[in-house]
């Protein structure tokens, strides 16, 4: 029998695969390309571009495309043959060096924000060596970036790069201070936590706004949700662990570490979570990852829903970033280490991150803004819209001392100076109450617990190596020009404690006290929404620290924040046209029929005999009549409030009113609709209900 190994990553041109059919000399340059980022030579490409070709046609693909994360949210690609015709009329599957470093989709498109006029339509894509082509069906996908002929980055995955580089570049420069010589560079890594909800596709096919807008827009309570926290780490039913068994392999060909997986609170939620690697890979494993979650649900009648918020009342869906930095060489800078020197080492790019955090919350909110994310913060099953950090007690007794000059308690009772005693050990936190943090801290890493499933991981990962690398350049132009290297060390841990230490809460983030705290006592961002959030990408501070380590031009960072609300808007409003279209061709006319059917049926009785009094009847047509004329009123008023809307051409304004006015009204909208579906013969609701849905799959 096949075993995992025999196909884990069979379908990855990997290190493995590179070694062993890449020319020694041809192998050597290329990963001096990968892990330094040096120039790669055209010979050098032209004999990768064969090798990967042979391999990839050795594995049936037939096609190669330049595979890439435009600013829509979705992974983009199209497809070319390897093909080429001979003179004699047949023909050979060709692969240059050319074709494998610059692709030129037509993007015409896709985003830009006004980054690319129209009649320059065609940006390009550049191969990245650093994350592995991979065989996706009989296509050969080479993970790429996109930017626009001026040089701009229309994707993800541009930035990204950038900001690993920067946080590689003063973080070598912290560690030359450290004596550290030999480590050639420092990545940050990313394992993510990915939640969905799996339905099967049956329901799913029933309900017109999972099909347009990934969540349901109406939906009355089911009489049993997660209150029993029963589905927790509960028995994984056989069609769902079908579904993970073969979904792990599916991952596995292509060299996804898929390691643990469980179901989740809500009803029909469950997560998968991978072994962490660097977070280029990751970002694109990850990507990958929800692709095929939803392509294996197919084969399996199932639909797997990554919406963040697909029902209301239960749990939304998220995604944890667990994230670290470390050396080439294997050290992980957020671990405490064994000696002094490596603990005030530690401390210092502790402070780093805590710094990072504070000064840029908003950046961070930023970066998991969407219309389906503004459901779920700080609705109680998420951390809030307010950003902060948790360091639990230990770690957090640690920086009081230094920050008070007091005896640390665990240390002999002296007084804590960095380079002359050991830290203890800090213990992952076991207790439950670190699950409320938006950003947590977990032993050696840190988990942001901010975004929404759907989310690329991406932007996440852009604002916080951007930010950390910030504060580590504060630190590393500070320390350099130290006369006493140990003293000023010394002073900027005890300087960031305390100039931050308002970010830092151990409490219950779901608390409602703790977010007047934190806005009114200590002063902390809560932007609620996207609209609220987005247009801060543009403040003075954000773009001055965003272009200053080059991951953004001014002109990208305006592009991004127009075509974040820009998608906002879209969003909602096709929410809202689904929900106008839903309540007045399938819910009205259904309560109207059901009234009718009522009301005939008591004058049937009443015909039989006038002394009965169908009191029961009378009460439901009224109220069901009520309900009725209150749905088409409402659904007339969301309508004049979309029009209202139409030609506002100022995107920030737009989205304002899409944020006030369109959700309230959709709101009202979904109340009547809900009440009526509790009152209404199952026989006549036009759509399955949640409790069909929650527990379809068995
Ligand atoms: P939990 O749900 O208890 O938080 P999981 O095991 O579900 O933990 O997920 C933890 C994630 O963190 C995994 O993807 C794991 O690979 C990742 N992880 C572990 N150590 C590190 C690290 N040093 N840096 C980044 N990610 C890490
Ligand atoms: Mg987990």
């Amino acid at each position: 029998m096949e075993t995992v190994k025999d196909y884990f990553g069979s379908m990855v041109f990997d290190d493995r695969v590179m070694k062993s059919v890449l020319p020694d000399k041809v192998y050597k340059s290329l990963r001096k390309t990968i892990d330094e980022g040096k120039d790669l030579d055209i010979s050098v490409a032209n004999q990768v571009a064969e090798a990967m070709k042979d391999w990839a046609v050795s594995k049936g693909a037939t096609h190669f495309t330049h595979w890439f994360q435009p600013l829509t949210g979705i992974t983009a690609e199209k497809h070319d043959s390897f093909i080429t015709p001979t003179p004699d009329g047949s023909v050979i599957m060709e692969f240059s060096g050319k074709e494998l470093i610059k692709g030129e989709p037509d993007a015409s498109s896709f985003p830009s924000g006004g980054l690319r006029a129209t009649f320059e339509a065609r940006g390009y894509t550049a191969w990245d060596p650093t994350s592995y082509a991979f065989i996706k069906g009989k296509t050969l996908c080479i993970p790429t970036a996109f930017c626009s002929y001026g040089g701009h980055a229309l994707d993800k995955k541009t930035p990204l790069l950038r900001s690993m580089q920067a946080l590689n570049k003063q973080a070598l420069r912290i560690l030359r201070l450290f004596g550290n010589t030999t480590a050639k560079y420092v990545r940050s890594s990313v394992g993510p936590e990915q939640e969905y909800f799996l339905i099967t596709k049956e329901m799913y096919d029933q309900r017109p706004d999972l099909k347009f807008t990934g969540r349901t827009l109406f939906g009355a309570k089911p009489p049993k949700g997660q209150e029993m926290d029963d589905h927790y780490f509960g028995a994984i039913k056989p069609r769902v662990s079908e579904y993970m068994e073969d979904l792990n392999v599916e991952l596995w060909k292509l060299g996804i570490m898929a390691k643990t997986e469980h179901n989740e609170v809500a009803p029909a939620q469950h997560e998968l979570a991978p072994i962490y690697t660097t977070t280029n890979v990751a970002t694109d494993n990850n990507q990958l990852t929800m692709e095929i979650m939803q392509k294996v649900a197919t084969k399996h009648g199932l639909v797997c829903l990554l919406h963040e918020k697909p029902f209301a009342g239960v749990n939304g869906s998220g995604k944890h970033n667990n994230w670290s930095i470390s050396t080439d060489d294997g050290q992980n800078l957020l671990s405490p280490g064994e000696t002094p020197y490596e603990n005030a080492q530690f401390l210092l790019f502790l402070c780093a991150v805590i710094k990072a955090v504070d000064d840029y919350q908003d950046l961070l909110r930023i970066s998991v803004a969407t219309a389906g994310n503004d459901h779920r913060l700080g609705a109680n099953e998420a951390p809030p819209a307010v950003v902060s950090m948790f360091l639990g007690d230990e770690l957090d007794a640690v920086l009081s001392a230094i920050e008070n000059d007091t005896p640390y308690i665990d240390v002999g009772k002296t007084q804590m100076k960095l380079g002359v005693h050991v830290l203890p050990k800090f213990n992952r936190d076991t207790t439950d109450r670190n699950r409320t943090s938006p950003f947590a801290f977990t032993g050696n890493k840190f988990e942001f617990r901010m975004l929404g499933s759907s989310n690329s991981i991406a932007c996440a990962n852009i604002m916080l190596n951007s930010a950390v690398a910030e504060s580590l350049k504060i630190y590393a132009d500070r320390l350099e020009g130290a006369e006493d290297f140990e003293t000023a060390l010394h002073d900027m841990i005890k300087k960031t404690i305390k100039d931050h230490r308002r970010i830092i809460f151990n409490g219950n983030g779901y608390d409602e006290g703790w977010i007047r705290e934190a806005t009114e006592k200590r002063g902390l961002l809560n932007y609620r929404t996207t609209p609220d959030c987005m247009p801060h990408i543009l403040d003075k501070k954000n773009v001055d620290m965003l272009t200053s380590h080059k991951v953004f031009t001014e002109a990208e960072l305006k592009s991004r924040c127009e075509i974040m609300l820009e998608n906002y808007c879209k969003t909602v409003t096709i929410e809202a046209n689904t929900m106008v279209s839903m309540a007045r061709t399938q819910i009205a006319p259904a309560i109207e029929s059901f009234a009718a059917d009522t009301a005939g049926n008591a004058l049937t009785k009443k015909s039989l005999d006038p002394e009965i009094k169908c009191t029961g009847e009378t009460e439901l047509v009224k109220r069901l009549s009520a309900l009725s004329d209150s749905i088409r009123e409402k659904v007339k008023e969301l309508e004049d409030t979309l029009l209202s809307i139409k030609g506002t051409t100022d995107i920030i304004q737009e989205s304002a009113l899409i944020r006030d006015n369109v959700l309230a009204k959709m709101c009202e909208l979904r109340i009547v609709c809900d009440e009526a579906e509790t009152i209404t013969a199952k026989d006549y609701w036009p759509f399955p209900t949640y409790e069909d849905i929650l527990f379809s799959v068995r």
